[in-house]
């Protein structure tokens, strides 16, 4: 098969292009490097079944020769990045998404579109279940992000149902692993950095607010399964354990030894307060669960920050 990957030259979109490469088939990354980076990528540069190639998705992408799946991951993901460039996120999630189902439309692929739990907003119902419609503040400070994301998936669907697109939709649960860029402000990558570097770790507000934290291994294999499906989703795909952003702060303080103190900042607007996947979809129609534990994961975000805060290899 040839895949091609939009936003493969990012944290979730490298180690996807790991995992297909394993699998012997070839990918293509299209990737502006807005957050991604060569860095994240570089060990594939050599293979013969990879390319890459820089290129916006907000524009038309030509792609020559046959297409299996196209894999839409091209986005800003981190608040802090996303709320600094709203117009910019909104128009990668509309003409982006656009772009990425004419290419899967046109080379009769299959396309799958890298969603988000940030769709159901601030949830009214725990955990969250596909059948929800989401509490999202269309004008709030993520709604670019939020609401480009509902686009996203209205595009999608659209476009299935009148041109018989072959897509599905992923609402992927906040990840974790190594390529996440220390500095990118989501809580993981920051709270290991901050405390590797001695800093105080910053939880906004009290951190009784809750996230469900997938690795990044497994989210990728559920990626794969449901590329290679013919489900249309949307379907959840995390990590069902739950734990506070306060726990979460003193977790990591001791799995890495650190004595930073811990301080509170103000909680960001529409900060969602629970999140949790209900996974029964994934596992009935994929077959996916994860299985990576948190201290195991944790360990290997740990360690790549050690290895590349040390060398002072941070990707650009
Ligand atoms: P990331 O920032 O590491 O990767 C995003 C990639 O998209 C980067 O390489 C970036 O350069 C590229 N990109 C951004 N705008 C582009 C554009 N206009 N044209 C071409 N390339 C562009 O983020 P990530 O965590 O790997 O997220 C990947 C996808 O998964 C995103 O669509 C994100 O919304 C979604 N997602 C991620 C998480 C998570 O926890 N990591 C959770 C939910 C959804
Ligand atoms: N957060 C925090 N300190 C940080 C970064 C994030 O307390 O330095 C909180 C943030 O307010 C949110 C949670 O951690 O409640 C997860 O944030 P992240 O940006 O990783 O993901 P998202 O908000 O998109 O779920």
């Amino acid at each position: 098969m040839r895949c091609v990957i939009t936003g493969g030259a990012g944290f979730l979109g490298s180690h996807l292009a790991d995992l297909i490469i394993q699998q012997g088939h070839e990918v293509l990354v299209l990737d502006s490097l807005h957050t991604g980076s060569r860095a994240n990528i570089c060990h594939l540069l050599p293979h013969p079944a990879f390319t890459f190639r820089e290129c916006d998705v907000r524009y038309p992408l030509q792609v020559d020769g046959p297409v299996d799946i196209v894999f839409h991951l091209a986005s800003p993901a981190s608040p802090p990045v996303f709320t600094a460039q709203r117009v910019d996120c909104l128009l990668t999630n509309s003409l982006g998404v656009y772009h990425a189902a004419r290419l899967a439309l046109d080379s009769g692929a299959r396309l799958v579109q890298a969603s988000t739990s940030e769709v159901y907003g601030d949830p009214l119902h725990h955990p969250q279940v596909e059948g929800d419609w989401g509490n999202v503040n269309p004008i709030g400070e993520r709604s670019c992000y939020d609401e480009g994301k509902r686009y996203g998936e209205a595009l999608i669907t659209a476009m299935r149902l009148e041109h018989g697109l072959n897509s599905g939709i992923a609402r992927i649960f906040n990840t974790y692993g190594p390529r996440m860029h220390p500095h990118d402000g989501r809580v993981i990558s920051g709270f290991v950095r901050q405390a590797l570097a001695g800093e105080p770790l910053t939880v906004f507000g009290n951190g009784s607010q809750t996230r469900s934290f997938c690795y990044v291994s497994d989210l990728v294999r559920g990626l794969w399964l449901l590329g290679n499906s013919d489900h249309p989703g949307p379907v959840n795909l995390g990590n069902p354990l739950e734990h506070s952003v306060l726990d979460m702060a003193h977790y990591i303080r001791r799995l890495t030894g650190s004595s930073s103190p811990i301080v509170h900042e103000p909680l960001p607007g529409d900060d969602p307060a629970r999140r949790r996947p209900q996974i029964a979809r994934a596992k009935e129609v994929l077959g996916w669960e994860p299985v990576v534990g948190l201290e195991e994961g944790m360990s290997q975000v740990i360690a790549w920050q050690r290895q590349v805060l040390a060398a002072s290899k941070l990707p650009a």
